[in-house]
């Protein structure tokens, strides 16, 4: 592998602004990269000609932006005119969009090469990446292990040294979980900073697109280019945008909220460890641990999986062959019910449609009080206690999952799986952003993730403490 490769963006910005390295160079090297890597299945789409196109623009001093020449990977959920976008799914597998999501207008106009679609669970439902029409992702740190989703093809992607960052989304932890397994960066903004324009909606009111990098530093750096106001999300702040350039990356004074209700019994030992020890090191950097209080914490998972499973059954519904994608075949059908029956039927996997069930169950007449509405009053709750907790310090520490990337094939039942996501779902129901740094290893030598929690909108503040928590090192 080309050595290149094992920059992190700051580092390549400087090798090609000094004309060190060109863009196509690198841009052939992550091409490369992929094709010595494909078995594990990171990707789905390469886009080969035209990332040397983009490269070879910036070659002739045609482009310039924060992210000029740098070789960027996005997850198939996010929209690209003229490549077709899956969301791992038969039922998009040959859809083609006709337009860019936001995000995507935002990379090309800052000069992005974008190399490739990442793969992922079917529709982002799913915490293993195991969930995808196009063949389950492999852990690039050790393939026999999973590598988190449902943005684990992003995740991979970067520790595979594949492409320099990617985008991810983050409806309950897609982002943070995989990163945190591969042992990268993934960070998910303040609801409503990146705009949902072109991300194909799973749940809408959780939904949030963020990068996965290989620096803190990086994250901001992508996260300058993403975000900011667009009037085709209806939820998109109109306010002042943080803006990540100089974090300050010191613990120094800082005050770091720990919960006893994060150590759970179903916390891995040697997470437990890792997170304390780091909290340790913490402490000498000159951090304050404040004790607080989540009383929520643990109705957390159900409310998640009755509002998005609800969301998503809603959003869903507008796959039904007529419009767009997968069609069962002509013939096969009587009627036009039996078509909407057939194709999704056929068109989705088991996960996708576990969650319509779910989603249109908790809705329907009778269970709506019972479900839904009661969901959304624990919502309320949730979010009023982060708030209540965040009050009380500059942010919240945890684990990111309470256990590393397990192994792959293992036939875990549904509701064992949605456990892994204890830590990662609060973090969406209260619409605060979120950031998984790497924090040490396992003794089999799997990537341990910490998750930092801050205070909405202050997300400056929560990636200086990340960068504060990163310079740590591993607890080891
Ligand atoms: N694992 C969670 C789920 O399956 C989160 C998914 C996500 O954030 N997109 O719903």
């Amino acid at each position: 592998m080309n050595d290149i490769l094992k920059l992190d963006i700051a580092g390549l910005k400087a090798k090609l602004e000094k004309k060190e390295v060109s863009s196509v160079e690198v841009t052939k090297a992550c091409l490369q990269q992929i094709e010595a890597t494909k078995d594990l299945h990171a990707y789905i789409t390469v886009t080969a000609d035209e990332a040397i196109a983009a490269a070879r623009a910036y070659d002739g001093g045609k482009t310039s932006g924060a992210l000029a020449g740098i070789p960027i990977a996005v997850k198939d959920n996010i929209l690209t005119a003229a490549i077709r976008t899956t969301c791992a799914s038969k039922m998009l597998s040959d859809f083609v969009p006709p337009y860019d999501a936001h995000v995507v207008e935002k990379l090309k106009r800052a000069g992005a090469v974008i190399v490739g679609k990442t793969n992922m669970d079917e529709f982002a439902m799913g915490s293993a990446s195991a969930n995808s029409y196009f063949g389950a992702v492999k852990n690039p740190v050790d393939v026999a292990h999973v590598p988190g989703g449902s943005s684990g093809g992003s995740a991979a992607a970067v520790a595979a040294d594949t492409c320099f960052a990617a985008l991810g989304s983050d409806t309950g932890g897609s982002i943070r979980q995989p990163a945190s397994f591969c042992g990268v960066v993934g960070y998910k903004p303040t609801y409503s900073l990146v705009s949902r324009y072109g991300l194909v909606a799973f749940a809408s009111s959780l939904d949030q697109i963020g990068p996965v990098t290989k620096t803190v530093a990086d994250a901001g750096l992508l996260f300058d280019v993403i975000a900011g106001h667009d009037g085709r999300d209806s939820t998109s702040f109109a306010g002042q945008y943080p803006v990540m350039q100089n974090l300050d990356g010191s613990l120094k004074g800082k005050r770091i909220g720990v919960a006893k209700q994060f150590f759970t019994d179903d916390l891995h030992p040697e997470i437990r460890a890792a997170i304390e020890a780091q909290l340790r090191a913490a402490e000498r950097a000159g951090a304050t641990l404040v004790d607080v209080s989540i009383d929520s914490f643990s109705a957390a998972l159900a409310c998640y999986y009755i509002l998005s499973s609800a969301e998503a059954a809603t959003n869903l519904a507008r796959y039904d062959g007529v419009k767009y994608g997968f069609r069962a075949k002509a013939g096969d059908y009587t009627d036009y019910i039996d078509l909407y029956v057939k194709t999704r039927t056929q068109g989705f996997g088991d996960e996708v449609k576990r969650r319509i069930m779910i989603g249109n169950y908790v809705l329907s007449s009778g269970y709506y009080d019972a479900y839904y509405l009661k969901a959304l009053k624990v919502r309320t709750l949730i979010k009023r206690d982060f708030d209540a907790a965040l009050s009380l310090c500059d942010a919240l520490v945890c684990p990111t999952a309470p256990t590393t990337a397990p192994k792959a094939g293992q036939n875990s039942s549904p509701a064992e799986v949605y456990l892994s996501d204890a830590y990662t779902v609060p973090v969406n129901i209260a619409g605060l952003p979120g950031i998984s740094v790497n924090c040490g290893r396992d003794k089999t030598g799997l990537p341990i993730g910490l998750q930092l929690i801050g205070k909405a909108y202050d997300d400056r503040a929560l990636l200086g403490l990340a960068a504060g928590f990163e310079a740590l090192g591993g607890a080891k």
